[in-house]
């Protein structure tokens, strides 16, 4: 095995996937369905469009305009759909502590 790949191998032991969520995301259907709820609250179904110029109508198109993501960045991973390992945190650990490259 040739130095590359040692170092490959043992970057595998660093991290694993992230049991949290698929591939960094997680599903964002609490804050879409409240997003939902608003538009609902500020015109019913069933009511028709409302008036652009009016003030109902201002907050609904605003809303309208900006629906929450799908999906969003997992808390656990950050995105990255991986985590550390044990070994990994020693070893982050040790790079706060001495990965300024500095010799000292
Ligand atoms: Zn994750």
């Amino acid at each position: 095995m040739n130095n590359t790949r040692r170092l490959l191998a043992l970057l595998s032991t660093l991290e694993t996937p992230c049991t949290n969520c698929k591939n960094g995301t997680v599903d964002n259907a609490e804050a879409v369905e409240a997003w939902k709820q608003r538009l609902n609250d500020l015109v019913p179904p069933g009511s028709g469009l409302p008036n652009p110029h009016s003030m109902t109508g201002r907050r609904y198109y605003d809303e309208l305009q900006s629906p929450p993501p799908e999906r969003t960045a997992c808390p656990e991973c950050s995105g990255s759909g991986m985590t550390l390992t044990e070994a990994g945190r020693a070893v982050t650990g040790f790079l706060a502590r001495h990965g300024n490259g500095a010799a000292r």
